[in-house]
C-alpha cells in the first residue's frame, strides 16, 4: 500500500460534502446535515469518522462538532448546544434550532446584534450576608465574589465605564433585587460573579463557565430545579447579545488565564431571567479544586481574572458599538436558512 493510502486509512476520514443534503425531522427537532450548512456558508468541511468529529474551517473560522455532544467548539471556545449533534446513516446532523440561536449569532454578530454604546456596567458579587455561597474549609464564596467585583470595578472605571455594584459590603441581597437595580439604573451590561464547587471529581473538575439566558424552547445546560421550563423571559429579548457577551468573556478567561474551558452555557437563573440588558453569570473556577482554589484565594490572580473579564467586555464592545461591524468572528457572509425558521431581528 502506498504511503499516502496508509495515512488515509489511519486517519479514516471522509470529506463531508459527499453526504446527503436533505433536512430531516429527528428527536422532535428539524435537523440539517452539517456539511450542507457549512458549505452554504463558505466553510470547508472534514469529517473524522473515528472520533465522530466534524471540522469546518475558513480563513478566519474553525468549528468543531462532535456527534452526540451537546457542545460545539467555535474558534477555540466550547459553546453549549440545546440539542446534541446527531448521526443518521453516517450523516452528521445539527439542529436548525442551534444554528439559529447559537451558531449564527456568534459567527455573524453584525447581523443579529442591536448596536449600542456601553456606558454603565452593573456588577453583582454573588451571595453575601447570611448567604455564604459555596464553603470549603474556612473560605466562603461570598468573600471572593466581592473581592473580584471590587477589583473589576476599579479596572472598569479606569477603562472609562460607570460601574454599579449590587452590593459593596457583606450584605444579603435578594436575587430579584439584583437585576432590578441594574434595570432601574439603566445599566448596559449585567455581570454576576460566582465561584463554583463540585462534590464529584474534586481533583479533576476546574475552569470557568459563563452562563447566558436559555433560548426560548430549550432546556438549560444545567437545569437546577427548573424542570421543563422552556418559556420566555424579559431577558430573551437580548438573548443574542447575552450569548455574544458570554462568549467573549469565556474566551478571554480561557485564553488569558490559560484555564480549562468548561464552556458557554445556558441557564434561567433569576439574575439572568430578570435582566433587561445583556446579562451573564461567570463561575470563575472551582473552589473544590486543590490548585484552582488557591488561585481564587490569591489577590494577584483575581486581578488577572478581572483583567481578562475587562478584555472580554472590551471585545464585546468592539463588536457591538455603532456602527456595527458585520461578520467579525467569521469573514463569510451568511446565506439564508436551509429550511423554515423564525425570522431573526436585524436580518436583512
Ligand atoms: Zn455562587
Amino acid at each position: 500500500m502506498r504511503k499516502t493510502s496508509v495515512l488515509a486509512a489511519m486517519l479514516c476520514f471522509s470529506l463531508c460534502f459527499s453526504v446527503a443534503h436533505a433536512a430531516v425531522r429527528f428527536n422532535g427537532q428539524d435537523y440539517v446535515p452539517i456539511a450542507t450548512w457549512v458549505r452554504a456558508n463558505g466553510l470547508h468541511c472534514l469529517q473524522l469518522r473515528r472520533g465522530d468529529e466534524i471540522f469546518a474551517t475558513s480563513r478566519t473560522t474553525r468549528l468543531v462538532f462532535d456527534v452526540k455532544s451537546h457542545y460545539a467548539e467555535i474558534n477555540g471556545v466550547q459553546v453549549a448546544l440545546s440539542f446534541p449533534v446527531a448521526n443518521q446513516k453516517g450523516v452528521a446532523l445539527i439542529a436548525q434550532f442551534d444554528l439559529d440561536t447559537t451558531i449564527r449569532p456568534l459567527l455573524f454578530p453584525g447581523r443579529y446584534i442591536t448596536p449600542k454604546t456601553l456606558k454603565t456596567i452593573c456588577l453583582d458579587p454573588g451571595h453575601g450576608g447570611k448567604d455564604t455561597g459555596n464553603r470549603t474549609f474556612w473560605h466562603s464564596e461570598k468573600t471572593y465574589t466581592l473581592a473580584l467585583a471590587s477589583e473589576l470595578s476599579d479596572q472598569l472605571k479606569k477603562a472609562g465605564f460607570n460601574v454599579i455594584l449590587t452590593r459593596s459590603k457583606d450584605t444579603y441581597i435578594e436575587l430579584p433585587d439584583r437585576p432590578a437595580l441594574a434595570n432601574r439604573r439603566g445599566a448596559d451590561l449585567f455581570v454576576s460573579l460566582h465561584f463554583n464547587a463540585t462534590q464529584i471529581g474534586r481533583d479533576q473538575v476546574k475552569g470557568p463557565e459563563t452562563y447566558c439566558i436559555t433560548p426560548v424552547g430549550a432546556s438549560s445546560t444545567n437545569a437546577r430545579g427548573e424542570g421543563s421550563d422552556h418559556g420566555s423571559t424579559i431577558a430573551n429579548r437580548a438573548g443574542d447579545e447575552s450569548l455574544l457577551f458570554a462568549y467573549q468573556v469565556q474566551k478571554s478567561l480561557v485564553q488569558n488565564l490559560n484555564m480549562n474551558d468548561r464552556g458557554v452555557r445556558h441557564a434561567r437563573f433569576i439574575v439572568l431571567c430578570n435582566s433587561k440588558m445583556p446579562a451573564i453569570l461567570v463561575e470563575g473556577g472551582y473552589m473544590t479544586h486543590p490548585v484552582e482554589s488557591e488561585k481564587i484565594y490569591d489577590a494577584t490572580y483575581r486581578r488577572q481574572m478581572a483583567q481578562a473579564i475587562v478584555k472580554g467586555i472590551l471585545a464585546y464592545q468592539k463588536l457591538t458599538s455603532p456602527p456595527a461591524s458585520s461578520a467579525v468572528l467569521g469573514a463569510n457572509k451568511p446565506v439564508g436558512h436551509l429550511n423554515k425558521a423564525s425570522p431573526r431581528k436585524g436580518s436583512p
